[in-house]
């Protein structure tokens, strides 16, 4: 299997759906809705502070990771150094609340990966801020969620050798994807037009 890096990121767009995830990082197709938006101003104020250090912990803002052994890369919100205990913990900030999903651990999960490979440390510790509720929520990184990310990833990896954007599947999801309008769920499956769009986005429609 050819194995390239995958973006951090991928991880929670093939969760939410697959075809997503290839359009995006296969294709580089973007297009951005009021959740994308909200979402990216979210991280820029944070990507954009300044590092800083109070009561003992340095925190640095935007940390940008590359992990090949993991096959990661991609950029933390924000990395605390618990300089006593010596601890690194990833902070991932999110626009909304909690997920019955478990794809935002998993997120902060592939960071912590990220930071043990490039640091040569253990990362047990991570948390997530929610903007929509205010608060912070400590996870932590135990060998159920890290065996649920390194299987994520495999499948990520796979979906990129493959070369091969899925069909859509059209569900719920679709509500709050920035690209329905150029997926066109409806469209690909239920009329005539799916060879327009394979050849538009050069697809598979099986
Ligand atoms: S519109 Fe639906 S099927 Fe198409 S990429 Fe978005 S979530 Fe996936």
């Amino acid at each position: 299997m050819d194995v390239r890096l995958i973006n951090i990121s991928a991880l929670q767009h093939f969760a939410f759906c697959q075809r997503q995830c290839a359009l995006i990082h296969l294709e580089q197709v973007w297009q951005e809705n009021y959740l994308t938006a909200h979402g990216r101003q979210l991280h820029e104020r944070v990507d954009n502070g300044e590092p800083e250090t109070r009561k003992g912990v340095r925190f640095e803002r935007g940390v940008v990771v590359t992990a090949p052994q993991i096959g990661l890369t991609g950029k933390l919100d924000l990395l605390e150094h618990h300089k006593l205990s010596r601890q690194f913990v990833p902070v991932e900030y999110k626009r909304g609340k909690p997920k019955a999903s478990d794809i935002d651990k998993v997120q902060l999960c592939a960071q912590a990966l990220c930071i043990e490979e490039m640091l040569a440390v253990e990362v047990s510790n991570g948390a997530l801020w929610y903007w929509q509720i205010r608060k912070r929520i400590d996870i932590k990184l135990d060998n159920q969620l890290r065996t649920r990310t390194k299987s994520l990833i495999t499948q990520v990896q796979q979906l990129f050798a493959n070369v091969k954007t899925p069909s859509p599947v059209k569900g719920k999801h679709c509500k709050a994807c920035s690209l329905v309008d150029i997926c066109q769920p409806d469209v690909t499956n239920n009329d005539g037009s799916s060879g327009y769009i394979t050849a538009l986005f050069n697809t598979d429609v099986e």
